[in-house]
């Protein structure tokens, strides 16, 4: 797995902290609330503006970019307010911001390229640190904010995101049009209008990593326009 590196601007995270690995205890994820921007361009953004906050890594379809130090203390999930985790703090968290987009209607979604990145590099960490999956935690988990959006909108597509970390196939069936997630639904509509999926949209029954099958094809351009 290729990690880029560019370093954040000192003035947003703790610089000077040290931790040791086992001070690493949890990994907070988040998005980044754009629409269809980069893990590149955000590295960069950080590395020369001073918004005060920053984050570990940020992760898009294509790349897996390197902000704060590991080992320093970054600032992504502290608040002025309550705290609903009684442990997981800034200062034993690693922090990953996943790059989103916005669908036809308007919602934020992570493509699916995005979630493998993700998914590589938490089972990375969760290796390095010894970090089991049940501190892999929404920055929602922490602080009730509404972040990862598309994962406290669904909560399901964190179930099943916590799978993949588990290494648990993912068996979920997506059985009417109606279960199709977001991310495949516009495959789905083309192959039914094209008579490549058999059958009416009633009952479709598409299991998910079939499904994955599918849109990745569709973007490869196997089923044409
Ligand atoms: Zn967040």
């Amino acid at each position: 797995m290729e990690i880029q590196t560019k370093r954040a601007n000192p003035a947003n995270y703790a610089a000077d902290s040290v931790r040791k690995p086992h001070d690493i205890r949890y990994v907070v994820v988040h998005y980044t609330g754009n629409d269809g921007d980069s893990a590149r361009a955000n590295a960069q953004y950080f590395a020369t503006a001073q918004p005060g906050v920053s984050a570990h890594y940020f992760v898009d379809a294509q790349e897996i970019w390197n902000s704060v130090p590991e080992d320093c203390v970054a600032w992504h999930c502290g608040t002025r307010g309550a705290y609903y985790h009684p442990f997981c703090r800034n200062r034993n968290a690693i922090g990953v911001e996943l790059c989103a987009y916005r669908d036809a209607k308007g919602r934020f979604c992570f493509r699916e390229g995005t979630l493998d990145h993700a998914a590589a590099l938490l089972r990375e960490l969760m290796t390095r640190y010894a970090i089991p999956v049940e501190n892999v935690l929404r920055h929602y988990d922490v602080t009730h904010k509404c972040c990862p959006e598309p994962f406290v909108r669904d909560a399901d597509a964190w179930v099943r995101f916590q799978k993949r970390l588990k290494g648990e196939e993912d068996m979920t069936i997506y059985k009417t049009w109606a279960d199709i997630p977001d991310w495949a639904r516009d495959t789905v509509a083309k192959l039914t209008r094209k008579g490549f999926l058999r059958g009416d949209n009633e009952y479709l029954n598409l299991e998910h990593n079939a499904l994955r099958n599918l849109v990745i094809n569709d973007r490869a351009g196997l089923y044409g326009v």
